[in-house]
């Protein structure tokens, strides 16, 4: 039997913050299942294909993503950063940039250093054994996993929470064939806060643990590609890339060690940009500026979307000359949502 101390100490030695182990058959009878799947039927997964239909079944059956795997150890990347927090910046002229964002696409990162630990862990054991490494690209309920594998609790604000480390955590599994050393599921220590659901700023938070990806920033702002629906647009605020404000106000964050590796420091110009500096960025810098960052993902179209958004929110008459030139752009997702935004700031004169 593996230890859980010797796979502990080879994350550590990667670079990665937390390990556990959970042991697959365990999440069939685990509680985050039904739960999950009356979340998909009540449509909060907000339309999102990949996190339904057949995949959703697929999240359970970890056999079926590795035949024989037993084990799944599960493993975690501190990206807290120095930098303020979104509710101590309440300038609504500047843009707030989700934090997990400010640096290096994560997947990349992550799974480098997934693929380090598993071939020391081949080296350390000396025996043969299947592996697969995921990192949020297989079905795969990974903050339930984390659970069982006592990394964290899944806090009201659906976040994986741990004690020592907060939530600001890149999640990555590998799944084994091996059978290794359990942890004990982590303890739910919300108790009776409320802070999150409190603070979310357009009710997304519906009870602990159910969000409505539906009046969620993050969705609108991530997820959606077309145009955000007008009655989401003011709760939006400045976020023109995710929001962090259920985690912002969690009391675990508070004392977070803010020591994210350097691929995850802000890079120039992410942190708290000012409005205009987004709106004239053109579709070339975009690619260059956005080259290996979660951002690209988007698109440039979404992201000039989600930048008139904030703009026609921000209570700014400086933001007009720049609004009436993307009010012509050639693309009708910008060219709306500069128009709508223009509408607000008149409103407002
Ligand atoms: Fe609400 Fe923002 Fe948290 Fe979404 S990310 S639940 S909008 S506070
Ligand atoms: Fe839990 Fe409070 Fe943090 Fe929300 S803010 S996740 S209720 S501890």
């Amino acid at each position: 039997m593996v230890q859980l101390e010797t796979i502990r100490q080879l994350a550590r030695q990667r670079g990665l913050y937390l390990a556990g182990v959970a042991r697959t058959s365990d999440l069939a009878a685990a509680p985050d299942l039904p739960f999950y799947n009356a979340w998909i039927e009540q449509g909060y997964h907000g339309g999102l294909a990949y996190l339904a239909g057949e995949r959703a079944f697929m999240r359970a059956d970890l056999e079926r993503l590795l035949p024989g795997a037993r084990s799944v150890i599960c493993l975690a990347l501190n990206y807290n950063t120095p930098p303020p927090y979104s509710t101590n910046l309440p300038d609504t002229t500047r843009a707030w940039i989700s934090r997990y964002a400010w640096g290096d696409d994560y997947h990349e990162v992550l799974r480098q250093k997934l693929g380090r630990f598993l071939a020391a862990l081949r080296r350390c054991l000396g025996i043969p054994f299947e592996a697969r490494i995921a990192v949020d690209t297989s079905p795969i309920l990974e903050r339930a996993l984390a659970r069982l594998a006592g990394i964290g609790w899944v806090g009201k604000n659906t976040c994986l929470i741990n004690q020592k480390l907060g939530s600001w955590l890149f999640l990555g599994e590998v799944l084994t064939t091996l059978e290794l050393e359990l942890d004990r599921p982590a303890p739910d220590r919300c108790g009776t806060c409320a802070r999150c659901i409190e603070a979310c700023p357009t009710g997304a938070l519906l009870q602990p643990r159910a969000l409505d990806s539906c009046r969620c920033i993050s969705f609108w702002t991530i997820e959606a590609r077309g145009p955000i629906p007008e009655a989401m647009r003011p709760g939006m605020g400045r976020h023109v890339f995710g929001c962090d404000i259920c985690q912002d106000v969690c009391p675990w964050n508070r004392k977070a060690p803010a020591d994210a590796p350097e691929e995850f420091r802000p890079r120039p110009g992410l942190f708290n940009p000012t409005l205009e500096q987004l709106a004239r960025i053109t579709e070339d810098q975009f690619r260059e500026m956005f080259r290996h960052s979660p951002i690209r993902r988007i698109r440039y179209r979404a992201f000039m979307r989600n930048v008139c958004t904030a703009m026609g929110n921000s209570g700014g008459p400086k933001f007009v000359p720049e609004l009436e030139r993307l009010a012509s752009h050639p693309d009708p997702l910008i060219r709306e949502h500069a128009q709508w935004a223009l509408k607000q700031l008149r409103v407002k004169d």
